[in-house]
C-alpha cells in the first residue's frame, strides 16, 4: 500500500453561497495551475474537500508545490480504500504501521462520515478500527488526548480516504478572489513580504517599481525582477511596471527645498502608482512601511504623504517589528535577493535630514511650481510593463515553510 492521493482541507466555514462557489472555483483553478508540471495528477472537488489523485506522481514535490497556495488550509497524504470495513481496517492498519516504523506508540482514530448510506456510524467505525489496529500491532496503546499519530477516515460517496499526516498550508484566501492590487516594489526586504501578506488574503498583484537610471543600474533593476519572480511562486502571473524616475527626482532636487525632497517624490509614487493602478483597475495600492520604522513612515509622514490619493493604500506590515518582516523574508525566499547592495531611487539625492513631521500645506506649497500632472502623466506613459509567471525551476525544496 503506498499513500495515493492528497486530500485537500480548506476554510469553508465563513463562506456562504455564491462567495463559497466561487472560492473554491479559484482554488481549484490555482491547484492546477501549480501542478501542471505534473502531467498524470487528477483533481478534484467534493463536498468541501479537495482530492488529488497522485497516479503514480512525487507525492512529496506534489505537497512541497500545494504549500504555496493560498486558501488551503491543511493537506495529508491519503490513501484510497474501498467502502467496506475489512479494506478501511486494513487500510488504518497500514497507516498507523507506516507512520510508528518501530511499532510503537500511541494513537487515536477520528471517522468522519459524510456518506449517510455507510451502515456503520463515526462512533461504531472508530472502536471497529481501533480494535483492528490494537489487536495487530503489539506495543501500541491508544491516547485520545495526545497521540503520537491520530489515523483521520474519511468515508465518503465514493470511497474512504485514510491519513495519519496533517500537514499546515498557507491558509488565506484563493489568490484572484479578492480583486487587483498594485505592489510599490522597491529592491528592499519590506515591500516582497507586504506583497506576499496582500497576496495571502487573495489579491491580484501587478508590481510597480521606480527606476532612475543612471543613478540606479540596471543590476538594480534585475534585482526587483528576480523578487517579483519569487512572488510568482505564491502569485501566479504577476506584472512588473517600471516607471521612469530619473526627470521627476532631478526635478524635485532642484525645485523643492532638502527636507520635503523626500516627502514629495513619495507623493510623485503615489500619485504615479494610483494612475497605473487605474489603468489596470486595481483598486487598492501596497506598499512595504511599518509605522515608525523610518522618516518617511512615522504617522505624519504618511499623514501628509497620503494626502495625494483617495485609493485604498494597504500596508500588510504596518504592525511588524524588523526582525519579523526578516524572519517572513527568509521564509519566502526573497531575503538573499533583497540584501544584494544595489542603491535605489529612494536614497539617492537625499539629504541626511528628512523631515519626520512634514506638513501637507507646505508640500502643496512646494509643489506648487511644479507641473504635477504633465509630470505624472510622462511618467506613466513611458513606463515599460513585463510579465512574469511562475517559474517552476526556481522551486526549490523548502520543506519548513510554514
Ligand atoms: P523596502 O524594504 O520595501 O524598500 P523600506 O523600509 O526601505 O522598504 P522605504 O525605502 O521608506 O522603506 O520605502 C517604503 C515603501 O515605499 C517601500 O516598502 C515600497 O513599498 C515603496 N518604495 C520605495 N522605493 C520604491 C521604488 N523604487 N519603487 C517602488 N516602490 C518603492
Ligand atoms: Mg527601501
Amino acid at each position: 500500500m503506498h499513500y495515493d492521493h492528497i486530500l485537500i482541507r480548506y476554510a469553508e466555514l465563513s463562506l456562504k453561497g455564491k462567495n463559497r462557489k466561487q472560492f473554491e472555483k479559484k482554488l481549484e483553478a490555482n491547484i492546477r495551475d501549480v501542478l501542471k508540471e505534473f502531467p498524470a495528477i487528477k483533481v478534484r472537488r467534493s463536498f468541501g474537500r479537495m482530492f488529488v489523485k497522485l497516479n503514480g506522481e512525487n507525492g512529496h514535490a506534489v505537497t512541497d508545490h500545494l504549500k504555496d497556495v493560498f486558501g488551503i488550509h491543511s493537506l495529508s497524504p491519503s490513501l484510497k480504500v474501498q467502502l467496506n470495513k475489512e479494506d478501511i481496517c486494513e487500510g488504518a492498519l497500514w497507516a498507523a504501521e507506516d507512520s510508528l516504523p518501530e511499532g510503537r506508540g500511541t494513537f487515536k482514530v477520528s471517522v468522519r462520515r459524510t456518506n449517510k448510506d455507510f451502515p456503520l456510524r463515526s462512533q461504531e467505525m472508530n472502536k471497529v478500527i481501533g480494535g483492528h489496529v490494537l489487536r495487530n500491532m503489539e506495543n501500541i496503546s491508544v491516547d485520545v488526548h495526545n497521540p503520537d499519530v491520530e489515523l483521520k477516515v474519511e468515508i465518503r460517496d465514493d470511497a474512504a480516504y485514510i491519513s495519519a499526516k496533517v500537514i499546515n498550508g498557507a491558509g488565506g484566501l484563493p489568490v484572484g478572489t479578492s480583486g487587483k492590487v498594485m505592489l510599490m516594489l522597491s529592491g528592499g526586504i519590506d515591500s516582497p513580504v507586504a506583497g506576499y501578506l496582500a497576496l495571502k488574503r487573495g489579491v491580484t498583484l501587478e508590481a510597480v517599481h521606480f527606476h532612475s537610471p543612471p543613478f540606479t543600474n540596471e543590476r538594480a533593476k534585475q534585482k526587483v525582477e528576480d523578487l517579483v519572480q519569487v512572488l510568482t511562486r505564491f502569485g501566479g502571473k504577476i506584472n512588473l511596471h517600471i516607471v521612469p524616475f530619473t526627470d521627476i527626482q532631478t526635478t524635485i532636487h532642484k525645485q523643492v527645498p532638502d527636507n520635503y525632497e523626500m516627502t514629495v517624490m513619495r507623493r510623485f509614487m503615489l500619485r504615479i502608482s494610483e494612475k497605473l493602478a487605474e489603468n489596470r483597475e486595481a483598486k487598492g495600492l501596497v506598499n512595504g512601511e511599518s509605522l515608525g520604522q523610518v522618516a518617511s513612515q512615522t504617522l505624519d509622514s504618511m499623514y501628509t504623504i497620503n494626502e495625494v490619493t483617495a485609493m485604498p493604500v494597504l500596508r500588510p506590515l504596518i504592525t511588524m517589528d524588523k526582525m519579523e518582516v526578516i524572519d517572513y523574508a527568509r521564509r519566502i525566499g526573497t531575503y538573499d535577493i533583497s540584501i544584494l547592495p544595489f542603491e535605489d531611487c529612494c536614497t539617492i539625492f537625499l539629504p541626511a535630514e528628512s523631515k519626520t513631521k512634514p506638513n501637507k500645506l507646505k508640500a502643496s506649497r512646494y509643489e506648487s511650481f511644479l507641473d504635477i500632472d504633465q509630470m505624472v502623466n510622462e511618467a506613466v506613459e513611458n513606463t515599460a510593463v513585463k510579465e512574469f509567471s511562475r517559474n517552476m525551476e526556481l522551486d526549490e525544496d523548502f520543506d519548513n515553510l510554514f
